[in-house]
């Protein structure tokens, strides 16, 4: 059996999106968001320095105070993607009531947090969901893709348009995109998590989670080191479990955003 998706519940994606994105809106209506001044209008102190490199971001709590640590130890600069990425993560520890109850109560200790969808711990995906929404907020995220055929220059644009990462950009559209796409996460050639559209067409890997295929763009950068730095074409039977054998050729695409070891294939159909 190929295992169920297991990136968030569908329940925490409506749930945080609509907290988040309400409190987006009501802090910048217009704009992009700034998290420190969100942080600032909620009496969060916090500091940016170098802490080793143990963690991208913290938020403690001591006696009901809560203070943010961003570490430039491993997000270099105060005013980067990842900085502001890990910010919104930050704040969505402290803004999601299970997590800034545990905190409150002692319960958790701090959170170490490892941002940017590394973590298979659920709280840290939650958080970087919260960032997600956070910064690009639903309504004015729907409104730039409205009417656009997807391409890869969309999510790139939408990227720049709120300041945040390709692949936090690539997990945002497939939640709420106006086009079917999958997000695969690989790391050193295995498959870590995937998420699709609700509306894509196939919700099944080829070998599930166990195995990365080896006739993807992904698959070739792992198993021959063939770095694709454009948008690829491929066939469904390259990716996905096809059930019937009409859609084994469907023709597909396949963008792969490369970090050494890591792989985000974002895969969509014409
Ligand atoms: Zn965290």
């Amino acid at each position: 059996m190929p295992e169920k998706n297991d990136f968030l519940s569908r329940n925490d994606v409506v749930e945080i999106n609509e907290l988040a994105s309400s409190i987006s809106e009501y802090y910048f209506p217009y704009g992009q968001i700034d998290p420190i001044l969100i942080a600032e209008k909620n009496n969060i102190s916090y500091s940016f320095g170098n802490y080793s490199d143990s963690f991208d971001g913290l938020l403690e709590c001591e006696n009901g105070v809560f203070h943010i640590y961003i570490n430039l130890t491993r997000l270099k600069q105060a005013y980067s993607e990842r900085a502001r990425f890990t910010f919104a993560h930050e704040l969505g520890h402290f803004f999601i009531d299970d997590h800034r109850n545990a905190l409150l109560q002692g319960l958790s200790p701090s959170h170490c947090s490892e941002t940017g969808f590394k973590s298979r711990n659920r709280a840290e995906r939650q958080a970087d969901y919260f960032a997600s929404c956070l910064l690009m907020p639903e309504a004015g995220f729907k409104k730039y893709c409205d009417k656009k055929k997807f391409e890869y220059r969309i999510i790139e644009e939408l990227a720049k348009k709120y300041g945040v990462s390709k692949s936090a950009t690539a997990l945002r559209f497939c939640a709420i995109g106006n086009h079917p796409i999958m997000v695969v996460y690989s790391f050193k050639n295995k498959i870590k998590w995937y998420w699709t559209s609700h509306d894509f067409r196939f919700k099944w890997l080829k070998y599930g989670k166990d195995r990365l295929p080896e006739d993807t763009v992904a698959g070739e950068y792992f198993s021959m080191g063939r770095k694709a730095l454009n948008t690829e074409p491929i066939f469904a039977m390259d990716w996905f479990n096809v059930k019937n054998e009409n859609q084994a050729n469907l023709p597909f695409y396949e963008r792969c955003l490369i970090h050494g070891e890591h792989c985000l294939s974002i895969i969509w159909e014409d």
